[in-house]
């Protein structure tokens, strides 16, 4: 018997049924009590529609645009009871759904804030325009807007979503290693003092996905083991990350923004080129790519530390992903065409998968112990056994929307919220059974470590954990 961790007795419209709407679909069956009859999907393309039909599950196959999504939605989120919007799709802009949530009452959460169609490809936008920070910035103006309205939950999947809970997690146990004895904070401040206290001065959104596909990849395909369009698309906005007090040199095309929160600088350079240095448990020390994530911007800007307005303190933050084989490969064949999309994309299902893990963590540097992995290492097996129609990407995720779902439905009134904000122990209960092996584990790599000797190289050798040092030039 599965445990029943919330009851929703209104409507629950999910918009998108790809690769992560389809694996959420069953855990929000499982672990939610909810009405099917007022369960509603759409999504434009219904390749998953027979995993709809099976539940019982109404499936309306459309895509929403700037024209249709208000006429589309008002019906299903105005029946008299409270609904929940649970947005997975691509191409549909988030601000733009929460603002419709707040005006007809209902609950919403979404994993990435995503944008119509027309931003991510607009040459006509600079490069700043084009930035996460930028987009995050709409959503901080939406959070000031309806502060203390019905809760809305931005960007709740693994990363960004999970990776924010992690991090305060793996805080507590650095403290309780390096005997730094702490009450455990309960703001936000508190929080940013305690990661200044011990002397943190960056964390790498550390990734490596292992899984390997039965088949290789076909040429002039793109494969990936989550969203094709989701991840080529971030992969061509700037290298972005969250920008720490402990750097002394901006990277060579690093650019600083001249509105908001100052948390992030970008790159003028797509981030899924842009490589840097780090580390997850399996390989040791490897290659990641600088992807932009939102995670990278608000756990930066959650753990600043400012007196008055001056800002005392602030850890760098990015993402360094080392996506499977077949992605890196994929990314290598659209670059060396000009960045075209390849003529097919294909996202790997679990029983194409023929071996390997997930391994995606926190690793925060510059403390007493050096550098600390927190994370999930889950397997396509352990995947497959655990819940239906998805693999260990996508598990990492579906289990945060269920999480975040359950969170928000016990926190109805939350607004506008970033997942840095949300009850880490109460979402890493939700989600543990789904994560398979949970490790921390201690390093004394840096990334002046196993480098090459042959050619000089501009490094900072006096301070390891520099960016300068990470950057992969
Ligand atoms: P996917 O490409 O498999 O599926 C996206 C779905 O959206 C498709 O079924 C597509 O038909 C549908 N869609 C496209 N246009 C639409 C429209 N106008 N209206 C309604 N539906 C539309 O992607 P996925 O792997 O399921 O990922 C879904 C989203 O989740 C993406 O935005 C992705 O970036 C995000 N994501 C976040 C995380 C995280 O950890 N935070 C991880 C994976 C994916």
């Amino acid at each position: 018997l599965w445990p029943q961790h919330a009851t929703w007795n209104g409507p629950i419209v999910m918009i998108g049924l790809g690769s992560i709407g389809r694996g959420t679909l069953p855990l929000i069956l499982r672990h939610i009590a909810c009405d099917r009859s007022k369960f509603t999907i759409i999504d434009p393309d219904d390749h998953n529609k027979h995993i709809a039909d099976k539940e019982g599950i109404a499936f309306i196959k459309k895509g929403l645009t700037p024209k249709n999504y208000k006429s589309v939605l008002t019906p299903l989120l105005t029946t008299g009871e409270q609904a929940f919007i649970v947005n997975l799709s691509v191409d549909v802009s988030s601000i733009e759904i929460q603002k419709l949530a707040q005006q007809t009452g209902s609950l919403y959460l979404d994993t990435v804030i995503e944008p119509w169609p027309g931003f991510y490809y607009n040459s006509k936008l600079d490069n700043a325009a084009r930035t996460n920070y930028a987009m995050r910035e709409h959503l901080l103006a939406l959070k000031e807007k309806y502060k203390g309205a019905h809760t809305s939950v931005s960007c709740c999947g693994a990363n960004p979503g999970m990776v924010s809970w992690y991090v305060k997690q793996a805080l507590l146990d650095i403290a309780d290693a390096t005997k730094v004895k702490i009450k455990e904070p309960k703001t936000r401040a508190e929080w940013g003092k305690l990661m200044k206290r011990l002397g943190v001065k960056g964390i790498h959104v550390a990734e490596r996905d292992t899984q390997r596909a039965k088949k290789p990849k076909p040429f002039d395909t793109f494969v990936n083991t989550w969203s094709v369009e989701g991840f080529i698309s971030e992969g061509l906005q700037p290298a972005e990350l969250g920008w720490g007090t402990n750097e002394k040199k901006l990277p060579p095309g690093g650019k600083k923004h001249k509105t908001g929160c100052g948390a992030a600088i970008y790159i003028t350079r797509p981030g899924a080129e842009t490589k840097v240095r780090s580390w997850t448990p399996t390989p040791g020390p490897q290659y990641g790519f600088l992807v932009t994530h939102n995670e990278a911007i608000s756990i930066a800007d959650y753990f600043t530390v400012r007196e008055g307005r001056k800002v005392t303190y602030r850890p760098t933050c990015h993402y360094a992903y080392h996506p499977s084989n077949d992605a890196v490969l994929s990314l290598h064949e659209m670059f060396g065409n000009g960045g075209k999309k390849q003529s097919n994309i294909h996202i790997l299902e679990a029983d194409e998968i023929l071996d390997g893990r997930d391994e995606l963590g926190v690793l925060i540097y510059g403390h007493k112990k050096n550098a600390y992995w927190y994370g999930s290492q889950l397997t396509i097996e352990e995947a497959k056994k655990l819940a239906p129609y998805q693999n260990a990407t996508g598990l990492q995720v579906t289990s945060a929307v269920l999480a975040g779902m359950v969170w928000a439905i016990e926190n109805p009134k939350a607004g506008v919220v970033e997942t840095d904000e949300m009850d880490f122990r109460r979402c890493l209960d939700v989600q543990r059974p789904y994560l398979g092996q949970m490790t921390g584990v201690y390093t004394d790599w840096n990334p002046l470590q196993d480098r090459q000797t042959l050619f000089a190289e501009d490094i900072d050798k006096r301070d390891p954990w520099q960016f300068t040092n990470i950057l992969v030039k």
